[in-house]
């Protein structure tokens, strides 16, 4: 059972400059507000976690997981719970300037929670749907069109034809 983290003391790996170690972790990734719904993921995620001391001090660090989100199909609103993976990097060196100064990383306190929180946010898809062909709802009767395939309505009559109608009746 790997250890659960919300924040994470890098100094207590006790890494020489140049050294590296992965750690396996279990991370609460929070709910996401998507859409005006609430959509949950697992309590504890378990996530790969690969630390590299820099020569010239700081880390680099690299994180790694995937995570269910359980919440409404956007399209059509039944329950969906697609899978999203996650590659994220995180640089920090003191004195490296503000692209190697991770907003995660405090001195030797890694806020792991913040980070996977973020990451996982960003790699989202744009849409939650409960599968990638989702059909979503008729937009004239709201009938789901995943259970019904062949649903179709009567195609309202095409003003042309009604036209032609009043030619021939003269
Ligand atoms: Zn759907
Ligand atoms: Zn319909």
């Amino acid at each position: 059972m790997a250890a659960r983290a919300d924040s994470f003391d890098l100094g207590g790996l006790k890494l020489s400059p140049g050294e590296a170690r992965r750690l396996d972790l279990d991370v609460a990734l929070g709910d996401f507000d998507l859409s005006d719904e609430r959509y949950a993921t697992p309590e504890a995620v378990p996530v790969h976690l690969d630390v590299s001391r820099m020569v010239g001090g700081g880390y680099s660090l690299r994180l790694r997981f995937e995570s269910e989100i359980a919440g409404p199909c956007m399209r059509c609103l039944e329950p969906a719970s697609p899978t999203t993976v996650v590659d994220s990097r995180e640089v920090d060196q003191p004195g490296g300037g503000e692209e190697l100064n991770s907003p995660y990383v405090n001195g030797d306190e890694l806020d792991l929670t913040a980070w996977a929180h973020d990451a996982y946010s960003l790699a989202l898809p744009p849409q939650v749907l409960c599968r990638p062909d989702c059909r979503g709802l008729c937009p004239e009767c709201g009938a789901n069109l995943n259970a019904e395939p062949d649903h179709a309505h009567e195609a309202p009559p095409d003003p042309r034809w009604a036209k032609l109608r009043e030619i021939k009746l003269e």
